[in-house]
């Protein structure tokens, strides 16, 4: 069985782990089926970190009749929602318990700053546990009027094993996105997290353990998706796929769920999200929502914003950079009107320049390591693509550092519509600045995606703020604010960005069947 086990010595964590890192089924930690594992990179360093036990096809199937075991026996309609609940907030305490350690592995196997696995990361999958916990006990239907003599009700009862595959950029918190839902509405779960961020969604294991859940009831193998991935997708007993990734990803889940059982899949894919900055916008607002550049202490003194707000979920510290760009909803696009372009390039430039880039256990380091040496090159392509489509390279653009997968925090200017920095999700520190006329012209640009995830509108004129974010194709829409999510406020994409929506009462939609129960309450023929 593969083991982890490491000392953190650094200026924000001192503490050993250790832990089992197996594959999770049936509430044990075993081996794969075939014997084999997966190297997990640290990406500060670039080095081999640890090896982790590789699911296929054969423990997936195990992992699956474990769940199927757990929905027929203690979980799904057998376990009453006050129990379901129960043990979520137990979950959400075990987390709030070992909070320190989990942000130390996230900021080791994801290469996000320690700090904003804190203030983001970990404290959003605990408030995510909870908001479902409250849940559980209050899943119901409707009594249907009909014009006929009987009584017509729908229960929303638990779909079944529910596969769920996550994605590397916020391993933990995806993980409890996926998860506390679905247990919420009695599924059992096989979950796949990334073959580049396992850590935390194993470390997550020990701890649904000591929570007490049933045996089969969360079940994990570690893997990667063209095996372990596809056969989740394929499973003929899943009775449903929750994924976020990306979308060329999203389309072999909607294939294979095509092929297979016509298995129900929710999709949260890829962004190129615009932030809209008008003339009368309030740039000093704007800079503080859209960036900050220097951590922030617990109840900030000069903004009056701190730890209470992050709890609500709050801003990053600049919309295009923050958790190094790899952040589905990342402001990527930011379209200035032509009155205060210049001013807002002169600021924008200046905070990004102050971008401290570097360990991500280093307090006051606001941008770490990308995850992996595929993402650097990739995003490096990227950067590559724009200076040779003619773009003017305002700001960064090289490798940051000698080691680790670190890229200067990247701003263009000069863009044309049909570059390819302008239209495909980067995934990195790369942000493009464009100038527009009107209203008119901005939202026919913004709109101009095949992407719809998330839009951002800056100005002081409330009717015009409200207009534009209606007719902004987009999941969500912030108005003088950016990147603000929140647990009881659903997220999800339109158009090619996803189907479904996660967080808030609409998640649960997700992870249940409706059932219509007719009752004959006279003589019918
Ligand atoms: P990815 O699609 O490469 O991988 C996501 C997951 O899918 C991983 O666990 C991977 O192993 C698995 N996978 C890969 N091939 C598979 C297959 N054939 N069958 C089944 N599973 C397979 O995405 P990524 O690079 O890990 O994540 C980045 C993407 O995720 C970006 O496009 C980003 O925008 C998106 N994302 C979206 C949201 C959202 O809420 N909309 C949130 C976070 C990330």
């Amino acid at each position: 069985m593969t083991h982890f086990t490491y000392e953190f010595n650094n200026e924000s964590y001192t503490g050993k782990v250790s832990f089992p890192t197996g594959l999770f089924i049936n509430g044990e930690f075993v081996d794969g089926v075939k014997g084999t594992t997966l190297e997990v990179f640290n990406p500060t360093t670039g080095k081999v970190l640890t090896t982790v036990t590789e699911a296929t096809a054969g423990d997936v199937d195990c992992a699956v009749k474990a769940a199927q075991a757990a929905f027929d026996t203690t979980w799904g309609l057998n376990a009453p929602g006050a129990l379901r609940a129960e043990l979520m907030n137990k979950l959400a305490s075990l987390i709030e318990k070992y909070n320190d350690e989990l942000c130390a592995l996230e900021a080791l196997d994801n290469g996000k700053t320690f700090w904003w696995a804190k203030m983001l990361d970990v404290a959003f999958a605990i408030s995510t546990f909870k908001y479902y916990a409250g849940w559980a006990d209050k899943i119901g239907g409707q009594t249907i009027e009909t014009d006929e003599k009987k009584l017509a009700y729908t229960r929303h009862e638990p779909i079944g094993v529910v596969g769920q595959i996550t994605p590397w950029n916020f391993p933990l918190l995806m993980f409890a996105w996926k998860v506390a839902p679905a247990l919420a509405t009695g599924n059992t779960v096989v979950v796949k997290p990334s073959e580049f961020t396992p850590l935390t969604a194993i470390r997550m294991c020990s701890i649904i353990q000591e929570a007490g859940f049933p045996p089969g009831v969360v079940n994990v193998v570690t893997g990667y998706g063209n095996t372990a991935g596809q056969a989740i997708a394929d499973h003929m007993d899943i009775q449903k796929v929750a994924f976020t990734g990306s979308l060329a990803v999203g389309r072999k889940i909607m294939a294979a769920a095509a092929a297979t059982n016509l298995k129900n899949v929710t999709l949260e894919l890829g962004g190129k999200s615009p932030n809209i900055i008008f003339n009368d916008a309030d740039l000093e607002k704007v800079q503080c929502e859209r960036g900050r550049l220097r951590q922030v202490d617990p109840f900030d003194k000069e903004t009056g914003y701190g730890y209470c707000r992050f709890l609500g979920h709050g801003w990053p510290p600049l919309a295009e950079t923050w958790n190094q760009g790899q952040s589905c909803c990342a402001g990527s696009r930011v379209y200035v009107q032509e009155g205060i372009y210049d001013k807002f390039l002169a600021m924008f430039t200046e905070r990004t320049k102050n971008i401290n880039v570097g360990d991500p256990f280093i307090p006051g380091v606001n941008q770490g390591p990308q995850v992996s040496q595929q993402q650097y090159d990739r995003i490096m392509a990227y950067i590559e693509s724009g200076k040779n489509d003619g773009a003017t390279l305002h700001l960064g653009g090289n490798r940051h550092g000698t080691e680790g997968y670190f890229i200067e925090p990247t701003i263009f200017t000069d863009t044309r519509e049909d570059m390819k920095i302008v239209k495909e999700e980067i995934f990195g520190p790369v942000g493009v600045v464009i100038k527009f006329k009107d209203e008119a012209e901005v939202i026919r640009l913004a709109n101009d995606s095949t992407y719809g995830l998330a839009a951002a509108v800056f100005t002081q004129d409330i009717n015009r703020a409200i207009e534009t974010a209606h007719k902004l194709q987009a999941g969500t829409a912030w108005i003088n604010c950016v990147n603000q999510l929140h647990t009881n406020v659903p997220f999800g994409g339109y158009k090619q960005s996803g189907i479904g929506r996660e967080l808030g009462e609409y998640a649960l939609h997700n992870y249940t069947n409706v059932k219509a129960v007719h009752i004959n309450l006279g003589h019918r023929m």
